[in-house]
């Protein structure tokens, strides 16, 4: 059979609203022409972030019934400290609310000021964190992932002979930690090899300097290792995941993406001292260390979720429908970053709109014209989430500017990728006539969140 289902029949359904190109209009008015200050119920087809927007399954709400709520102790800590070292590996498991609670606590401990963390490329509450603590976050993806257009089989890897060059600049002593973020989410959710993975790891253990997995899409990352390394393709995916996780000495995780879950995450680390340190400020702000910061049912649900996420059905379907979006675009001319990557599908919209200067932001124009046209919530990537230097207040051209389409798990079907097809295709066709946008009010950190917008062609 040529056609790929989902595999996955709904029993319970979400009325999603259809609206008229004038509703759209008035509201993204109203919202100052940043698709953040929507209300979630005059957006169809959202495609904000995959984060914490899964669909569970009926084995994920059972186990919310089974959560059992005790302080200490809870059996719903048990399970799912059972499903995280199962998968995982490593000695000690530290729950907390989310992916930067982990990633607090982690270089809280670890990280001095002045001090520099490598990283293929961080996320960014994972850089925001390091430099929270008076860290250096350095960023070092491999050369392929400079290119959106080019075609590489493993655009998230790490430059390993610039992070060997950096091992030998500062040593153990001003590289407290070294991590890998797989898929690598701010470099478009492109995977990182078990190649990549292994020689990062032996720079790392020779240098004795501990190696951290930043874990969120640690499934699809397996998956495409499965699909695109020699040597895998007959390995079970949890396997693959078991390999990975050796190589590290631990991991953070955002159970909102890889886990199904709503809410959660956790940390991981062999080292029994650094764990105790980190139990200690988990009990500070996150909660006591068999809860921390979660409730016994999400405990539950998380332990459901990261065994479903590695089923081999799920991950096919997951994978070929967002590569279905980006090759179907592709063939139909938009630019769009390539190979697809897990999560989300990457629109090039300096390609598309040449004739908008970066400075009257080129991305969130077609991401406002994409919500005009057809409801589609997406985000820009690119100089209004970038170009702005919060220290001193200078404003340049982001490296990139894309309109991210994120695709949250088993939540959609073929039929709105369809639709969101040919809204696409629909924007792109007219991209000629699109405008840039002015920002009249913005803050100086995160600004991307809650600026306010201008047309500069004046329209509604
Ligand atoms: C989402 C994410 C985080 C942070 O997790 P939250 O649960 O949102 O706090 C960290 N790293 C990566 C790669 C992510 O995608």
């Amino acid at each position: 059979m040529k056609t790929i289902i989902e595999p996955f029949r709904m029993k319970s359904v979400e009325p999603i609203r259809l609206s008229t190109r004038a509703e759209r209009a008035a509201w993204m008015q109203e919202a100052h022409w940043n698709l953040f200050l929507l209300q979630a119920d005059q957006v169809t087809i959202d495609l904000l972030t995959d984060s914490g927007t899964s669909a569970m399954s009926a084995e994920g709400w059972a186990a919310l019934m089974r959560g059992d709520e005790s302080y200490a102790g809870a059996r719903s800590w048990f399970r799912f400290e059972e499903a995280v070292r199962d998968i995982f590996g490593y000695r000690n498991v530290i729950p907390t609310h989310q992916g930067r609670a982990a990633e607090r606590i982690l270089f809280s401990t670890m990280v001095k000021p002045g001090q520099v963390v490598p990283n293929n490329t961080h996320f960014d509450t994972t850089r925001a964190n390091v430099e929270y603590v008076g860290g250096r976050a350095v960023d070092l993806p491999c050369a392929e992932a400079a290119e959106p257009g080019q075609e590489a089989p493993f655009k998230g890897n790490m430059d390993v002979e610039a992070l060997r060059a950096l091992v030998g600049e500062l040593g153990r002593e001003g590289i407290p930690l070294i991590m890998v973020t797989v898929t690598n989410n701010s470099g478009g959710g492109q995977p990182v090899s078990m190649a990549n993975l292994r020689a990062v790891s032996e720079v790392a253990r020779s240098a004795g300097i501990p190696l951290y997995i930043d874990a969120c899409r640690f499934a699809e990352n397996a998956w495409f290792i499965r699909q695109r390394e020699a040597g895998y393709a007959d390995i079970p995916v949890i396997d693959i995941a078991r390999e990975m996780f050796s190589l590290a000495d631990g991991c953070t995780m955002s159970a909102k993406k890889d886990a199904f879950a709503n809410i959660g995450g956790f940390l991981c680390t062999n080292d029994d001292l650094l764990a105790r340190q980190e139990r200690d400020l988990l009990i500070l702000t996150e909660g006591f260390p068999t809860y921390g910061g979660l409730a016994g049912r999400d405990l539950d649900a998380i332990a459901v979720g990261l065994r479903e996420v590695l089923d081999h059905d799920y991950l096919h379907y997951r994978i070929t429908s967002t590569t279905y979006v980006a090759e179907h675009l592709h063939r139909r001319g938009v630019p769009v970053m390539r190979p697809a990557g897990g999560h989300a599908v990457y629109i090039d919209a300096r390609r598309l709109l040449p004739h908008v200067d970066p400075l009257c932001y080129p991305a969130q124009a077609l991401a406002v014209e994409l919500f005009l046209e057809a409801g589609v919530r997406s985000v820009e990537i690119g100089s209004v989430m970038f170009g702005l230097n919060p220290s001193t207040g200078e404003e340049k051209a982001s490296r990139w500017e894309l309109v991210r389409l994120a695709i949250p798990r088993r939540v959609y079907t073929q039929s709105h990728m369809d639709y969101v097809v040919e809204a696409v295709t629909e924007v792109a066709a007219r991209a000629g006539g699109i405008r840039g946008l002015r920002i009249t009010e913005a803050p100086r950190f995160l600004r991307h969140f809650t600026a306010h917008f201008e047309r500069l062609d004046g329209s509604p």
